[in-house]
């Protein structure tokens, strides 16, 4: 009888390397809990060369979804069937769910994620408006394209690398007003918001910033923990408007990637507040 499997919980999972850390679970049974949805969401710690059997047998194992972090989100737009326009504009799939009919969606809702937590949760207007993005890595490149929709006035994109953000500007010069820069050659001495996409909290470094260049300026660091990072410490410190962590941008792209899933938009404030005060 064709019965198999009814009555168990959908199953997703968070893959990574490594993955003990992530909040995802715990964000995910937020969501499910508040929308009553009966779901099963696990982490699974892949390596590089291990990430695509992992992922096709998770989901031949009736896996409906799964959200993708470092190192695996290149990979995992290889391995989707179908690719979304906003994740072949980052370069990178961050959620993947089984269609029907078996076949691998790729989708990106990390620049959705930090749009809506930017201006839907802290007020922020970008149209108009300065912008310098640090760094040029895989993060930068997911939350280019919707960051240039909002229209800011102008976007600098900065490393320490010369080649890499005038490079990505190049590719991106279709939508809207962007450059690429060096720390030592900022087209700018005054910018609205300074989003820190670089990995260097996570080594609890500081980009080579000029201190007065956080002065009025809203910080951003996309890289979330329980304290100051040095890029919120040097913000508070140098007169910035107001320094934020990466909290609400990840609960806001899980609920994307939750509402790509089960058709549902969980509410997402009560969620960013019991992770910033857990
Ligand atoms: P990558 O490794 O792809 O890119 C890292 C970038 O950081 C590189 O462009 C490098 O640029 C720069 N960098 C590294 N160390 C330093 C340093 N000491 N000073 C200045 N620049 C440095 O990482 P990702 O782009 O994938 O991730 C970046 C950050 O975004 C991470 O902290 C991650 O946790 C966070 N993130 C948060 C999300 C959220 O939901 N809140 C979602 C996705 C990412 P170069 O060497 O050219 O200067």
């Amino acid at each position: 009888m064709a019965i198999v499997g009814m009555g168990l919980p959908d199953r997703y999972a968070v893959i990574g390397h490594p993955v003990a850390h992530s909040l995802s679970p715990l964000v995910h049974s937020c969501f499910a809990e508040q929308l009553d949805q009966i779901v099963r969401y696990t982490r699974i710690d892949a390596t590089p060369e291990a990430f695509a059997a992992t992922a096709r047998d998770f989901f031949r194992d009736r896996g409906h979804g799964l959200n993708v972090t470092l190192p695996h989100k290149a990979a995992a737009l290889e391995l989707s069937d179908t690719i979304s326009d906003r994740a072949r504009l980052a370069g990178a799939v961050n959620t993947l769910t089984r269609n029907a009919d078996g076949s691998i969606a790729g989708d990106n809702t990390d620049g959705v994620g930090l749009v809506r937590d930017l201006t839907a949760n802290l007020g922020l207007e970008l149209n108009g408006r300065r912008i310098l993005l640090l760094g040029a890595g895989g993060a930068a490149r997911g939350i280019l394209a919707p960051l240039l929709a909002e229209k800011p006035a102008h976007l600098a994109i900065c490393s320490r690398t010369p080649a890499k953000p005038h490079e990505l500007a190049r590719s991106y010069l279709k939508l809207g007003r962007v450059k690429g820069c060096t720390y030592r050659v900022l087209p700018g001495k005054r910018y609205d918001l300074i989003i820190n996409a670089t990995s260097a909290s996570l080594e609890g470094k500081l980009p080579p910033l000029p201190d007065d260049l956080a002065a009025g300026a809203v910080c951003y660091d996309m890289y979330y923990c329980d304290h100051d990072t040095p890029f919120t410490r040097w913000a508070k410190e140098h007169g910035a408007r107001s320094a934020h962590l990466g909290f609400g941008m990840l609960v806001e792209q899980a609920a994307e990637s939750f509402y790509l899933w089960r058709g549902l938009r969980p509410q997402t404030y009560p969620v960013i507040a019991l992770l910033r005060h857990a």
